[in-house]
């Protein structure tokens, strides 16, 4: 394994008077708001986002991918991968698996990996997207709606295998997107398919162990452009309604068409106690952010803690280096949204003085908070800035010298 404690170290005292200057600079501009700099940065501490196994490698789009090298070819390389991204912000102190990609050889050896690495399993990602070598019945016309009960049936086996899978490295949640849906109109009866859904979410749901949760995601296309049969939350809700208080609702940034008010979807989910989750796959977010942090500010909102997941591909950037901006671009917004004045946010939206409400995100918006977020990944022994470390401790060389030109699983 890599060792970054050193460059970390060197890193930090080479941008330690700098940083202090920084931090003094905001902790006072925010004191004069009557924020506290040490509350803000107890909060970035205590947030962790998983890291997907399937972005470790070079994503791509249907029409190829352009190759990194250096890629995990197995678990093992992944946690080693994502295990690196936590030493050096200490900040994603989980890993979101997919199967089959993901199926652990031995659950032994991997958790006591992990916790070398201080690392955890949170969730695992079903895939009936495609089919798998050696799969009886094809997922061409679906899974959990297709019209065969056959083929339902072992979509409904292979998602309790997940669960098995998962449940041996201590994982909590079985994240199910479905890419179920139709190409043409007329292809499927949107009623009988929902029903198909509903009955065979529900054999899965039953076989999940009591302190589970089953996340469901939606997205209005992709890969069926005339229907998907889960295209959106209403349709995830309506699920999770029928199956009973374990299902949450998924909302991923990136599954909207262009200008959707995510923030009020993600508002009215909180509402319900329905928002179970959240991949982050975009970076336009401190609107949704706001509610969610207003949400979860409200001691009459009853919605249970979230799960926060990145779901991203990297066509053009290095995935690693790409995975720590995100993590830092994350903890940034959050970080702004805990700044808006509620308070006065709420007595503006009382007194429909639209100017004023406006003007109060706008600046917490503004607020240069990257020294709160360098100061908590400090504390915790991450480096003030990973990416510059990630570059100078010449990770990728290392990591194509050792594993060539592989290529990981993923997206
Ligand atoms: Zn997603």
């Amino acid at each position: 394994m890599m060792q970054p404690t050193q460059f970390i170290e060197e890193s930090n005292v080479k941008l330690d008077a700098r940083h202090r200057e920084d931090l003094a600079y905001i902790s006072a501009r925010i004191a004069r708001d009557g924020a506290d700099a040490e509350t803000i940065i107890r909060k970035i501490r205590a947030f962790q986002i998983a890291i997907p196994s399937w972005a470790l490698g070079t994503g791509g789009t249907r029409f190829g991918r352009f190759q990194i090298g250096g890629e995990p070819r197995n678990l093992e390389e992944k946690i080693e991968d994502i295990g690196l991204l936590h030493a050096l912000n200490r900040s994603s102190n989980s890993i979101s698996l997919h199967i089959p990609w993901d199926i652990p050889r031995d659950p032994a050896a991997l958790l006591q990996l992990l916790k070398e690495y201080e690392l955890g399993i949170d969730s695992v990602n079903s895939n009936t997207f495609q089919d798998q070598p050696g799969q009886p019945l094809s997922y061409k016309f679906g899974s959990l709606a297709h019209t065969d009960a056959g083929t339902r049936r072992q979509a409904v086996e292979h998602n309790i295998d997940c669960i098995r899978h998962g449940a041996e490295l201590g994982a909590k949640v079985l994240t199910v997107w479905l890419a179920d849906g139709s190409n043409f109109p007329g292809q499927q009866h949107f009623r009988r398919a929902w029903q198909r859904t509903a009955d065979a979410l529900s054999d899965i749901y039953r076989e999940m162990p009591s302190d589970w949760t089953m996340l469901i995601e939606y997205k209005p296309y992709e890969p069926n452009f005339y229907s998907m049969v889960i295209p959106d939350w209403g349709t995830s809700l309506s699920l999770c309604q029928h199956l009973g208080k374990q299902a949450q609702v998924l909302v991923d940034l990136g599954h909207h068409l262009p200008n959707t008010n995510i923030e009020q979807i993600v508002a009215r989910l909180m509402h319900f106690g329905r928002l179970g989750g959240f991949h982050f796959n975009g970076s336009q977010f401190f609107l949704i952010f706001n509610e969610l942090v207003d949400a979860m500010q409200d001691p009459e909102v009853k919605n249970p803690p979230l799960a926060w997941m990145i779901d991203a591909s990297h066509n053009v950037k290095d995935p690693l280096e790409d995975l720590l901006q995100s993590v830092q671009n994350i903890l940034c917004t959050y970080a702004r949204a805990l700044l808006v004045d509620r308070t006065g946010l709420q007595q503006a939206q009382e007194q429909n003085d639209v100017v004023a409400a406006e003007e109060i995100l706008r600046n917490a918006f503004s607020l240069d908070i990257r020294p709160l977020v360098a100061e908590a990944m400090r504390r915790d022994g991450g480096a003030l800035d990973p990416a510059s470390v990630f570059r100078t401790m010449k990770i990728r060389e290392k990591l194509i010298q050792k594993r060539g030109r592989s290529v990981a699983t993923g997206l």
